[in-house]
């Protein structure tokens, strides 16, 4: 049997897999169907301990010397300003880094490209796009498609982190159940500084009238506008200047005219969730075993905390000879994503003014809040090694 590990997808996700594993010493081939990485604009957060990972990894400093540092989390109403404001600090005994970064996902990849190319355990294949999966009780074979024609990769473990619309999910047969949110969002990139129109605006802001909302998120080099475009406006509509102006003022009435804009696009945003993440010697990762609506910016955070931890255990299960132990990482993080991430940014999706009130009242009282950041963090999502105090 090949002690081989096949990656299926180089995004973040099967990066990070494929990374963890040479790094442990595992010989991995890494699959991915397009000729190079994706530069799309898309995740843009990274939380405490997804940069935990990635500095245990080696990878975090283009987080730390180009993304946007985020030491404060802030709540606006139209009618009152400032009514909630949490500072990451408080979670300084919680983790090595109180703070969230802001950073296109496809800043980091490239990095992980790079460090992964350089690993002797690692062989990465571009223009191949898996097709096919059979599995044996000891091994899985992975079908692809690729210069050569079709190959069959054999391995010891499969990780499909081949994204929503996972192949791989789909040759092992799992269900990928989940509805729609009730809206798309908008993004809209300004060169502005938003701090002049709405002064001390925090790098992450949420600005409320009554059940109308606005998203302020300050990249390195841009802000980014979220808003919400209800089922009936198509993207066309939604991208009319006049419409978005409608909205901007729906938040708060200040707005004179839409911010100068570099880019705006509107995208769809589902819940979804697989029925399990692994079939025999294959498990599935990031968007390919969940989906969830961009707001807090979890779904990546929480791909790459399914690769880490599902690396290891393969790493583990190699050693010990014991596949049980990949079977149990497996359906941990499957019960991570069914009872915490989905419900969580579902709560945060719906909004509403007792969510409001419990806001203000949360961010009101230190331990409340420190509370309530450990689980809007993704803290509470990940097992970690416990934290060195310092003497
Ligand atoms: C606009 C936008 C904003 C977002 N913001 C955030 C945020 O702030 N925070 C957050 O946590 N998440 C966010 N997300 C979600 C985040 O981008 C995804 O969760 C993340 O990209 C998932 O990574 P992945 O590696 O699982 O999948 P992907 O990034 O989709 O990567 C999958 C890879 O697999 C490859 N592939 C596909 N099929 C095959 C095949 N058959 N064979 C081989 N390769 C294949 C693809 O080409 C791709 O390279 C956002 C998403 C969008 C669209």
């Amino acid at each position: 049997m090949s002690a081989r590990v096949i990656v299926a997808g180089a995004g973040p996700v099967g990066l990070t897999a494929a990374l963890a594993l040479a790094q442990a010493g595992v010989a991995v081939t890494l699959v991915e169907k397009r000729a190079a990485l994706n530069t799309a604009s898309k995740a843009s957060t990274f939380h405490p301990p997804t940069i935990e990972i990635l500095d245990r990894m080696g990878v975090a400093d283009v987080l730390h010397d180009k993304g946007q540092r985020v030491e404060r989390t802030q709540y606006r109403t139209a009618q009152d300003g400032v009514f909630a404001e949490f500072a990451l600090d408080l979670l300084a005994d919680d983790t090595p880094f109180p703070l969230r970064i802001h950073l296109e996902q496809s800043r980091l990849t490239p990095i992980m490209l790079a460090h992964l190319t350089r690993h002797p355990a690692a062989e990465i294949r571009f223009d191949t796009e898996a097709i096919g999966v059979e599995s044996t009780e000891s091994s899985v074979t992975l079908v692809v498609q690729g210069p050569r024609g079709v190959e069959r990769i054999e391995g010891a473990y499969l990780i499909a982190a081949d994204g929503a619309r996972s192949q791989v999910r789909t040759a092992l047969g799992i269900a990928f159940d989940g509805t729609e949110y009730g809206h798309r969002v908008l993004r809209l990139m300004t060169d502005e500084d938003l701090t002049r129109r709405l002064p001390g605006l925090a790098p992450i802001s949420y600005l409320h009238n009554g059940n109308k909302s606005a998203s302020f998120l300050k990249m390195p080099d841009c802000w980014r506008i979220i808003l919400r475009v209800p089922a009936e406006v198509d993207d066309s509509a939604a991208l009319d200047e006049a419409w978005i102006l409608d909205r901007l003022r729906e938040a708060w009435p200040g707005w004179d005219r839409v911010p100068h804009t570099i880019h705006k696009d509107v995208f769809g945003a589902s819940r979804r969730l697989a029925a399990t993440f692994r079939s025999g010697r294959a498990v599935l990762a990031g968007d390919a075993a969940h989906l969830t609506n961009t707001r807090g910016g979890m779904n990546m955070n929480a791909g790459i905390h399914d690769s880490d931890a599902i690396a290891r255990a393969v790493a583990e299960a190699l050693r010990a000879g014991d596949p049980d132990i990949v079977a149990r990482a497996a359906d941990a993080r499957h019960r991570i994503a069914a009872e915490l991430l989905i419900p969580r940014t579902d709560r945060t999706v719906m909004g509403g003014l007792d969510w409001l009130a419990h806001i203000r009242k949360t961010a009101a009282d230190p331990i409340a809040a420190r509370a309530y950041l450990l689980t809007s963090a993704m803290l509470d999502m990940v097992a970690r090694p416990a934290m060195a105090v310092s003497p």
